[in-house]
């Protein structure tokens, strides 16, 4: 099999080296790939629609997954099934429900997922009068894709007034911003859980957790992800019995009803609170970096997986029955303004983890770094302890400069 993977972050390092040891895969492709990838296939540089479809009809691909949101929520997987090229991920149509807010928050509603309660606005008139009726901390959502930017927390109606006015008339998400969903609150802890869809059915993975704070403690400004265990330790078997019966089960009543069904990822971005687990968001593609420490428990063939998902058959998902911790390592400044192009050294010292590279590339015969998140070391143990000490211990090893990393990922 010849696959395409799109994207150039941890995750697709994770599901690249996942893949790689299937001797059924006689070629990976990565657009745009980052310096792991290379090192497993061929790395090629292009974003564009068209250019990725006419690549996968030339290189005759015949499985296409794709890491990040944009170009399923850009139309990707119409195009490529116009030439019969098979994509693992769902329609344009059905990644609004990651790329509008608005579109998921109201087929939320429409089946009774449990989710917090939000109303969606158009007119920047109409948004600032509710939120002077609205008890704070309020949240305020760009409806669009912005990044993962365009939530606020505010905890008064001066902050309130003032995310509108950068939202929807300083345009700061250009036209992500226009429409807002302001919902309640919610206060608790978050799981993410990652699930297949293989068009009829929906099979979720086991719990993983994200840490989203940049500093210590889950100090500091949101990021893309500053590290993840599975399982997640906080999320139980009554909440696992909660988030089907609320949230999965009526999610699979609506994808059937609105003719929704794709062959896929759908991942749950979850609140629990005390009055139980809410769905604060979907996400139509695998999440980064839970797949890190998802690939690295997962039993089964990932491939297997896939194709099964792909012909509408039934999976069986079977974690090892141990821990796994993700540390991500950054550049200096992230998630603020990075510097790039340092040299990356010491990965080959690192003995007890496995280490990706996320925004690191390959410059001559050397790694550089060229992102905000730049390598991800994993690690699976008996414990959360286990695995935490190998992590960081084999992080001291991976060294570039003005790196940094948050101390306590899988410390429970
Ligand atoms: P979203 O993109 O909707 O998942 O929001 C991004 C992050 O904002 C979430 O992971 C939460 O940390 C936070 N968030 C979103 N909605 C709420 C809410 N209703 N209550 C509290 N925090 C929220």
């Amino acid at each position: 099999m010849r696959i395409l993977i799109i994207g150039e972050g941890g995750r697709e390092s994770a599901l690249a080296a996942k893949l790689q040891k299937d001797n059924r895969v006689t070629k990976m492709f990565f657009a745009n790939g980052n310096a792991s990838t290379d090192a497993i296939g061929q790395n090629v540089h292009m974003s564009d629609i068209k250019e990725l479809r006419d690549f996968a009809i030339k290189e005759k691909v015949d499985l296409t997954i794709v890491g990040p949101e944009a170009p399923l929520v850009a139309g990707l997987k119409d195009e490529f099934k116009k030439h019969d090229l098979k994509v693992f991920g769902p329609n344009q149509k059905v990644a609004s429900l990651e790329g509008s807010k608005a579109f998921s928050k109201k087929f939320m509603q429409t089946y009774d997922i449990k989710t917090a309660k939000a109303v969606v606005f158009d007119s920047y008139n109409e948004a600032k009068e509710y939120v002077q009726t609205q008890e704070y901390p309020l949240v305020i959502k760009a409806s669009g894709l912005a990044g993962g930017k365009g939530v606020v927390i505010c905890d008064t109606l001066e902050e309130a007034e003032a995310t509108i006015h950068d939202f929807m008339i300083r345009r700061i998400y250009g036209d992500a911003g226009i429409r807002l969903v302001i919902e309640e609150y919610l206060q608790g802890f978050e799981a993410s859980i990652i699930a297949f869809s293989n068009g009829e059915k929906i099979f979720p993975c086991i719990a993983a957790k994200d840490y989203k704070k940049a500093g210590n403690g889950d100090k500091g400004p949101n990021t893309g992800g500053m590290g993840s265990v599975a399982p997640s330790p906080e999320f139980t078997a009554e909440h696992t019995a909660d988030f089907e019966k609320n949230i999965l089960e009526p999610t699979l009543t609506g994808l059937k009803a609105e003719g929704f069904s794709f062959k896929g990822i759908i991942f749950f971005g979850l609140m629990v609170t005390k009055n139980g687990t809410y769905l604060l968001e979907y996400n139509m593609r695998f999440g980064d970096p839970e797949t890190q420490v998802l690939m690295a428990l997962m039993e089964n063939n990932l491939l297997d997986v896939i194709n099964d998902c792909m012909n509408g058959k039934e999976l069986d998902l079977k974690f090892k029955d141990e821990k796994a911790v993700c540390l991500v390592m950054c550049s200096g400044g992230y998630p603020g303004n990075i510097e790039t192009g340092f040299e990356i050294t010491g990965i080959e010292k690192a003995k007890h983890s496995q280490v990706l590279c996320a925004g690191a590339v390959k410059k001559g015969d050397k790694i550089v770094s060229n992102g905000g998140r730049v390598m991800n070391v994993v690690a699976t143990g008996a414990t959360y302890d286990e695995a935490r000490k190998k992590v960081y211990e084999d992080a001291l090893h991976v060294h570039f400069d003005y790196s940094f990393y948050r101390e306590d990922i899988g410390k429970f």
